[in-house]
């Protein structure tokens, strides 16, 4: 618990970045006191410091030794980490435009920062001259060893002084970028609402969805009665249930024009120069592309590894999609309608065939799907693999009152750390969930237990009313919950090596497979109760739900795979070209896949946050396919072992994944936990593909 201290000289002592260490419950950040105007003077401050320490580690004149240049790095900045991560998370959760300006000045000054260290010459002299065999170096001490040198190779500490510039001014117009292009992608979803005035606009829309539709409306100001906003978890199902194709029609189109609506938010313009400085930085470097850059230091390993994946589910996922679109026209034509099947209407005759098929109706799910009950279910999960133990902490400081914080502790009472769910769609927050961390687990500036939070976009129901969530909501809570514990449960020393700090490839193992037991019968029967009486869900419906599972699969395959093809081949083919066509470039591609008209992008390029945001999952976005193998797979080992709970197989899982951080390399890391690398036939049949 006990942090080491985050000394920031030079700070106003009203600050409250200027304390060394908050005596607050957990050391929880002081939300309630923490004003905009504290965070300019606090990051120039925690800059200044982490500078004055990098000099010393670099100006040294002893013979370098890992103590005195490796940990010191690792122990340098903990201000500066603190201010960037109440920052940073705010930013994403809760955003105002005070802390957005202050976003757009700090994102290029933090990658000069960043490029000072990576490019420093003396200090990348130090790492390089490190002799480990005269010093006796833990197993960890030398991965954090390899790490630190390759990622100084690969930020460009082995170029001449010209490339070297050129490399931290592009760094810095990238943060300039990337940032504006997350601003951009919050005001065209915040600013759009569709307006349903009477009867007539909720035709179709089940009370679930009515009333979280009125809470939009009251959330936004009350000026009309029901809107549906752009947040995923109330535009899908209003395309799901509307009667009114021309509503659906209109909700949708707003849908995926974000980013691309013309005026000062359109995000065509910023796509061209990151995907070309990209390639610049890569061509620096030494690489054919952006791609070989990045998929040269990942499981994959090679930009071919990734596509021949995604080439082999695409082939038969395109089959699947194409005969469910013949069922779904069908549909249209039974109805007495002659209209051709068109994006906008995918959904909601989705839902009409799975009802004929399934007789499942999405509402008599979201009844056994309460919001706590899906919290709990996940708690009761990770009990029975890892011993926690979940206790909701109600007075301790928060950034928002809708955040909830619970104390997680092991079996034998010992603190693991603090989880936060923030889990309601608003305004001042962007789309999407995630997992982060306000800190992060680490032994070497103290024990320091982790704070970690899950951020979600559920449509909140009405005052007294229990959320409810769909099966894919309740999945989604599920798989950010995966992350939390790859965090929470981090056992290392160095904050390197912490928590989901993996390659990219590997990062969405430990999330994907937790989604595997919400699904698992025993699980259901336990946890999805009916949110009025507490009734089990009844057996027939969960047979149904289980049965449906790989359902309208075809459809949810190729949006996604659609959208990892574009990004690989925007990162492996736009090298260098000044004005990229971004539409033009994305129906290209698309055509020559043969993608079906009516289904679109997952994220098309103008709003795909994850790899023009920032850069962690660009020519990274196949990377959810690539830890679905290792999900399928890994699961299977629960199966092979009889039990979902085989608890010599969840130590296992705890040893190799959830705990280790980036202890070992990916491929080294699966293999201890199962004993082989996986195969693809896990991955189709859970998809349903296989032939
Ligand atoms: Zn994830």
């Amino acid at each position: 618990m006990m942090a080491g201290q985050a000394e920031t000289p030079n700070l106003e002592a009203g600050n409250p970045f200027s304390e060394p260490v908050w005596e607050t419950p957990h050391g929880l950040p002081p939300f309630a006191r923490i004003r905009p105007e504290h965070y300019l003077p606090a990051f120039e401050a925690a800059l200044k410091a982490h500078e004055a320490e990098i000099a010393v580690i670099a100006g040294a004149t002893t013979p370098p030794s890992f103590a005195d240049t490796v940990a010191a790095l690792e122990r340098a900045g903990l201000a500066l980490d603190r201010v960037a991560s109440v920052f940073y998370n705010l930013t994403g959760s809760h955003t105002n435009p005070e802390l957005q300006a202050i976003e757009r000045t700090i994102a290029p000054r933090l990658a000069r920062h960043g490029s000072a260290i990576y490019l420093n010459p003396a200090l990348w002299a130090r790492i390089s001259a490190i002799d480990p065999t005269r010093e006796p170096l833990s197993e960890e001490e030398h991965r954090v060893l390899e790490r630190y040198r390759t990622r100084f190779r690969r930020a460009g500490a082995d170029l001449g002084e010209e490339a070297k510039a050129r490399i931290a001014e592009i760094g810095a117009r990238m943060a300039e970028l990337g940032t504006q292009f997350g601003q951009n992608l919050l005001a065209d979803e915040s600013s759009f609402t569709l307006p349903l005035t009477g009867e007539a606009d909720l035709a179709g829309l089940p009370p679930f969805l009515v009333a979280a539709a009125a809470s939009a409306a009251q959330e936004r100001g009350g000026a009309h009665t029901h809107v549906i906003t752009l947040s995923r978890s109330l535009i899908e199902p209003f395309l799901v249930f509307s009667t009114r194709r021309d509503l659906r029609e209109k909700a949708y189109e707003a849908w995926i024009r974000r980013g691309e609506m013309g005026g000062p938010t359109d995000n065509r313009g910023l796509i061209a120069e990151i995907v070309a400085l990209r390639a610049e930085r890569a061509r620096l470097l030494g690489y054919e592309s952006f791609a070989h850059f990045k998929l040269a230091d990942t499981m994959a390993g090679s930009p071919d590894a990734a596509m021949e994946l995604l080439r082999n589910v695409w082939t038969p996922a395109h089959h699947r999609a194409i005969a469910e679109r013949e069922r779904l026209q069908a549909i249209v034509q039974r109805e007495g309608d002659n209209f051709a099947l068109q994006a906008h209407d995918w959904r909601h005759y989705a839902e009409k065939l799975r009802r004929a098929e399934h007789d499942l109706d999405e509402s008599e799910i979201k009844a056994y799907l309460p919001l706590d009950g899906v919290i709990a279910a996940a708690f009761d999960t990770a009990s029975r693999l890892f011993g926690l133990r979940f206790d909701e902490l109600t007075d301790v400081p928060r950034y928002h009152p809708d955040v909830r914080v619970w104390r997680v502790s092991n079996a034998d009472g010992s603190e693991v750390g603090l989880f936060l769910g923030d889990y309601f769609a608003r305004p001042s927050k962007r789309s999407g969930a995630w997992m982060s961390a306000f800190r992060s687990q680490e032994r070497l500036n103290g024990t320091v237990t982790p704070i970690i939070v899950n951020v979600m976009n559920f449509a909140r129901a009405p005052e007294g009313e229990a959320s409810l969530l769909s099966f894919d909501d309740a999945r989604t809570l599920f798989h950010e919950f995966g992350h939390a514990l790859h965090g929470l449960l981090s056992d290392v020393t160095y904050p390197l090596l912490s928590g989901t700090a993996v390659s990219g490839d590997f990062v969405e193992l430990p999330s994907q497979l937790y989604e595997h037991w919400l699904e698992q019968p025993e699980v259901l029967r336990r946890h999805a109760r009916h949110h009025r009486s507490g009734e089990p869900m009844p057996e027939a419906l969960l047979g149904k739900l289980l049965a449906a599972r790989t359902f309208n699969q075809g459809f949810s395959t190729v949006e996604y795979t659609a959208s990892a093809i574009v990004d690989m081949t925007l990162h492996l083919s736009a090298a260098g070209e000044d004005g990229l066509d971004v539409p033009a470039f994305e129906a290209e591609a698309l055509r020559r896949i043969a993608m079906p008209a009516e289904i679109n992008m997952r994220h098309r390029a103008p709003h795909f946050a994850h790899i023009f945001a920032g850069e962690s999952y660009a020519a990274g976005y196949y990377s959810y396919l690539w830890s679905e193998v290792l999900d399928a797979d890994a699961f299977d080992a629960f199966r092979e072992a009889g039990d979902i709970f085989d608890p010599e197989t969840a130590a296992r899982l705890r040893k190799f994944v959830y705990g280790a951080g980036n202890l070992r390399d990916a491929r080294e890391a699966y293999t201890g936990f199962r004993g082989r690398l996986p195969s693809i036939d896990p991955l189709l049949r859970k998809r349903g593909l296989a032939a």
